[in-house]
């Protein structure tokens, strides 16, 4: 015991003489980090100008940067178009053109089918389930190992939560009824619509109104009651179908490009990486308290109606998002490590959300 003791001591000692007798050596460390140096990046985005909670949350997390570096580390923030345009992102900040970009993965589904799991997949995991993914499992260092070969290093920074399934100008009330609706529905969702019978159609969501307006798409789907709403769907389409299965959570990220990011000193690192899990909670949380809200306005309109869709609806669409995912995976090595990674823990999350989350839920009714 005393011996054990005494080489504690000894160690002790040892370790403060090895940084505090040489103070030459301490401050040599300490300076290693350049304080003076300032570091004035770009970031583009790949969302409107004042996009709201969205938009917001990259340039919050500019102005926290900006002030926790004190000023070394200086982001000025470009909406989509302002510098490139929206699908411009990726390439720009892989390409070093600028230092930083904000998008959600999906976007890039075109180059990096795979990167779709670390936005959302039809009836994959909402954003409980993702975090733990993502921090915990190996969802962010499959992420990054994705996106190495395009020399950007991503971090997750917002989550749309659950969306809502759209909105529709007739019933759904069977599989059937999807048969040959033009709906704006994208990505991995839009595949399996079509699987359905349905035809997806892409559009910006600057021009979803007008097109559901005069009826050039039957339907669409957006975000969720907030954004949704200041998008004036209300007023274009009377059914209002929830829950949105093609969007259980989507992921939004950071990317940043590796070289610039190999040149910033540690602590800025850091504050980069603190930041970007910063905004992500205040996104969620941000789209969590304003839906509710939003919610609420459209329950008062009498000129619309919320419906879920039917259970066997929902029922076959699982089933053809099982086929469309598995035919993806043959097609893509890549998709099919991130593939199995994704659902290996889905499947045992699901069984512990089954009695923690959703027990409790029922627990409520
Ligand atoms: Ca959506």
């Amino acid at each position: 015991m005393i011996i054990i003791r005494t080489l504690f001591i000894l160690m002790i000692c040892v370790s403060i003489s090895a940084c505090g007798d040489r103070p030459d050596e301490q401050a040599d460390s300490t300076n290693a980090i350049d304080t003076n140096k300032r570091f004035r990046w770009k970031m583009v985005t790949t969302w409107p100008a004042n996009f709201p909670i969205i938009q917001e949350g990259a340039e919050k997390f500019a102005d926290d940067v900006r002030d926790m570096s004190r000023g070394r580390l200086d982001i000025q923030v470009f909406a989509g178009n302002e510098l490139v345009p929206p699908l411009g992102v990726f390439d720009a900040v892989s390409q070093g053109s600028v230092e930083m970009g904000h998008g959600s993965p999906y976007y890039w589904a075109g180059k990096v089918p795979a990167a779709q799991f670390f936005s959302t997949v039809p009836f994959g995991m909402t954003v409980s389930g993702m975090q733990a993914w993502l921090y915990h499992g190996d969802g962010l260092k499959l992420w990054r190992e994705i996106y190495q070969p395009f020399n950007l290093i991503p971090f997750p920074m917002g989550n749309s939560g659950v969306q809502m399934g759209g909105w529709f100008n007739k019933k759904i009330e069977s599989i059937e009824d999807l048969k040959g609706l033009r709906m704006r529905i994208p990505g991995l969702g839009g595949k399996v619509f079509k699987r359905a019978g349905g035809n997806p159609v892409l559009m910006a969501g600057g021009e979803i109104y007008t097109a559901l307006e005069r009826g050039t798409i039957d339907a669409t789907e957006w975000i969720g009651p907030y954004h949704d709403l200041r998008l004036g769907l209300n007023r274009a389409a009377k059914y209002y179908y929830y829950p949105g299965w093609h969007e259980p959570g989507t992921e939004f990220e950071l990317i940043v490009n590796m070289d610039h990011w190999q040149e910033l000193p540690d602590d800025l690192k850091k504050i980069v990486e603190i930041a970007a899990g910063a905004t992500s909670e205040w996104v969620y949380s941000a789209m969590e308290y304003h839906n509710s809200h939003a919610l609420q306005e459209l329950k008062q309109m009498k000129n619309i109606k919320m419906l879920e869709f039917p259970a066997d609806v929902l029922t076959e669409l699982r089933q053809m998002t099982r086929v469309t995912l598995q035919q993806e995976a043959a097609a893509a090595p890549d998709f099919k490590k991130v593939y199995d990674s994704y659902s290996a823990f889905r499947d045992i999350y699901a069984d512990w959300s089954s009695l923690s989350t959703e027990a409790y839920r029922r627990s409520l009714n």
